[in-house]
């Protein structure tokens, strides 16, 4: 070993060890938070890993920066490889993978790293400038100085390997096989004499290694530690799987020794939750597409993400430090742990903002879910502290004394139904029949005088096609969605309980319903109460009936119109049903042209009802419902199509609001107007 073998050995040696022991420090903070199982379904984990994590499948979302970003992180996979290479050389000077790779690996090899290192320079450069030059507006809420501080490290990390590359190719007897790159970079270095060009190799490894160890230590402190933990993240992340996607974490409230429902500080948090704060790039990909913050609104998922982990560094580190002093906290250190994420770093009027859209989760390019933070944040604020907007309160009150979060009786459910003909499941089974499908009919389709006419429609529908259906009429109650999405998990629990004990008593299988809302709880949450049903949404029950010939429709009439669809986030984003609607629109009234706003499918602007907010007043910024109407009505349609009651609420104020005249219907209306005999073509 040389003289600089050694140097170079204590460099790395230090380095490892200060690495080392950050790295220790972020996962002992992690264990401040709650456990958590986050191992069950590998499979799908591994899928995700390998499509969001190594194919980078959501960060390319955005054409342009998702490709730029991309191409840096694929950069620096391959050139990992190099980077071990010039570990190893620093402590036996004459080490390339040559040695230990067959010649038909080797070139390869050398073009890649070189290769890469271009790729990852024109990203960044293109990067630097959109930081300095462009500066989109979402990088507005956040200091950009790491980011430019981080690119320019990479720039001078990948200009240095060019440079070393260069400066070895020029060496006398050096082996150019594959160094494609180099070649072309030859020329502009003619000037320089061997013993020169075999200096600027050095100074250029030496810089390149000493930055690499640098730039390893400094991840653990800045918003770039992402670089060391996304893809782990990606792999834990809140995906329980196809068809789980989306639903809240089950509470267990009969726990005997449990005093804290939701969370208020990090260690009520699961320790994914502070991974997630670890994982944030802070790219405001999420903010950006917020329904709330866009409109005007406190809330803003990217700073919920970012004040987790700033309080946790604030937290986890006073803990050090009074451990690092004997055990004692002095009276500032005492006044930091008295502090809590609630209140303190996030406050209420931020957590109320949510419509539960999802659309953050969705647009995270690292897989984060900002609306768990917010979801155990506003129970603690529910359960914990009965702090809620007084206008939630007789929502509530209806839903525990009712079962419905409107005050009516349960009497009133099957009113819709009067003459109808349409038989309860109590009937049935007192008469020893069996439905093919309950049709769930729901609280807004029950009580609310517009969607009873949604419920009207479908039942004609199925009527139509022969299906051999049943109600709960009566028995029908709440199942507790709004009370979980406003933080209630009491109520929650206590009305999806008894749902569930109606629905096991008569053995039912196959549910459908045209609420989106009914359909992602009794699908995705109900079997973590032990409900297992195929629930089926209305949109996909027609198509399927009409793919199979059963529904009779007058299909040669009718003036051609544009219609616009508007998905629903709790059949979209939550439950991946984009197809659905549009195949049955399409399939049941040729006559429609089917055109998409701005904003659509997995980007659709949320309604503004979702979370609680149906019930809540809006007098912050702009309303999210006038926002996605103006959307809806900017693409000229002359209907709106939507496939959710609280939709339909939400887009008929807002035309309402506009002065136009644009009917919105439910998807069911559209087809039930056209059914043979119905005498109507209202579309
Ligand atoms: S769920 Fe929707 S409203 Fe809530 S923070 Fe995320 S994007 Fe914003
Ligand atoms: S939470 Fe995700 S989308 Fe939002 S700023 Fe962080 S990394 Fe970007």
């Amino acid at each position: 070993m040389t003289l600089s073998n050694f140097v170079f050995a204590a460099i790395l040696a230090v380095a490892l060890g200060f690495f080392a022991r950050s790295a220790q420090r972020l996962v002992r903070w992690l264990k401040l938070a709650k456990p958590e199982v986050r191992t069950d379904r590998p499979d799908v984990r591994t899928r995700n890993f390998l499509l969001i994590g190594l194919g980078q499948s959501k960060i390319l979302r955005e054409p342009l920066g998702g490709m730029m970003h991309a191409l840096v992180f694929w950069g620096f996979c391959v050139l990992g490889l190099g980077t071990v290479e010039i570990m190893i050389q620093g402590l036996y000077t004459p080490f390339t993978w040559d040695v230990l790779l067959p010649r038909f690996l080797y070139v390869p090899y050398v073009f890649s790293q070189e290769v890469f290192a271009v790729f990852v320079l024109i990203p960044v450069a293109y990067l630097l400038y959109r930081r300095l030059v462009i500066k989109p507006k979402r990088f507005d809420e956040v200091s950009g100085a790491d980011a430019v501080f981080i690119l320019s490290m990479i720039a001078t990390l990948m200009v240095t390997l060019l440079l070393l590359f260069v400066g070895d190719a020029m060496q006398p007897g050096a082996d150019t096989t594959g160094r494609v790159i180099t070649a072309m970079l030859l020329p502009l270095f003619s000037g320089l004499s061997g013993e020169a060009a075999h200096t600027m190799a050095r100074v250029s490894w030496w810089i390149h290694a000493v930055l690499i160890l640098y730039f390893l230590n400094h991840l653990p402190g800045s918003k770039h530690l992402h670089v060391l933990t996304s893809l782990i993240n990606v792999w834990f992340s809140n995906t329980s799987g196809p068809g789980r996607v989306g639903a809240m974490r089950p509470m267990d409230l009969e726990a005997e020794d449990a005093e804290q429902f939701g969370a208020s500080d990090i260690e009520h948090l699961s320790w994914k939750n502070l991974l997630d704060g670890y994982s944030c790039t802070e790219c405001g990909r999420c903010t950006a597409v917020c329904p709330a913050n866009t409109t005007g609104k406190l809330l803003s998922p990217r700073m919920i993400v970012v004040k987790t982990r700033a309080r946790l560094t604030e937290k986890a580190t006073t803990l050090d430090a009074i451990a690092a002093g004997g055990g004692t906290a002095t009276a500032e250190q005492q006044a930091v742990l008295d502090k809590k994420l609630l209140d303190d770093w996030i406050t209420e009027e931020e957590l109320w903002a949510c419509t539960s859209c999802r659309a953050c989760v969705q647009e995270c390019p690292v897989s984060i879910d900002q609306l768990d933070i917010i979801n155990e944040l506003r129970r603690d604020l529910v359960l914990m502290e009965s702090r809620f907007p007084e206008e939630l309160q007789p929502a509530l009150t209806s839903l525990e004394r009712n079962g419905s979060p409107w005050a009516f009786s349960a009497s009133d459910r099957e009113q819709w139904a009067e003459g109808m003909n349409i038989p309860t499941m109590a009937e049935m089974a007192a008469a020893g029949e069996k439905p093919d499908i309950l049709f769930w009919v729901g609280c807004m389709g029950s009580f609310d005088d517009r969607a009873k006419k949604i419920t009207v429609a479908f039942a004609r529908i199925l009527q139509a096609a022969d299906v051999k259906f049943a109600i709960l009429g009566q028995e029908e109650t709440c199942h507790g969605d709004p009370a979980r999405r406003m933080g209630n998990e009491y109520l929650y629990q206590m009305l999806a309980k008894g749902v569930i004990e109606t629905l096991n008593g008569y053995e039912l299988k196959t549910i459908v319903t045209f609420c989106p809302h009914c359909f992602h709880q009794m699908g995705k949450e109900f079997p973590d109460l032990g409900g297992h049903y195929e629930v089926i949404h209305h949109t996909e029950y027609i198509e399927r009936l009409l793919a199979a010939g059963r529904v009779p429709l007058d299909t040669e009439h009718g003036q051609r119109l544009k219609v616009a669809y508007h998905d629903s986030c709790y059949l979209g984003r939550y439950n991946d049903v984009y197809d659905a609607p549009r195949n049955t629109l399409r399939k049941a009234l040729p006559v429609v042209e089917l055109v998409e706003p701005a904003r659509t499918k997995s980007r659709g602007l949320c309604c503004g009802a979702g979370g609680g907010r149906m019930w809540m007043e809006e007098n912050v910024g702009k309303r999210v419902n006038v926002e996605r109407t103006e959307d809806l009505l900017a693409t000229g349609a002359d209907q709106i199509a939507v496939a959710c009651p609280f939709c339909m609420t939400m887009i008929n104020d807002g035309v309402t609001g506009a002065g136009k005249e644009v009917p919105v219907l439910d998807i069911s209306e559209m087809v039930a107007a056209r059914l043979s005999g119905a005498g109507v073509v209202a579309t």
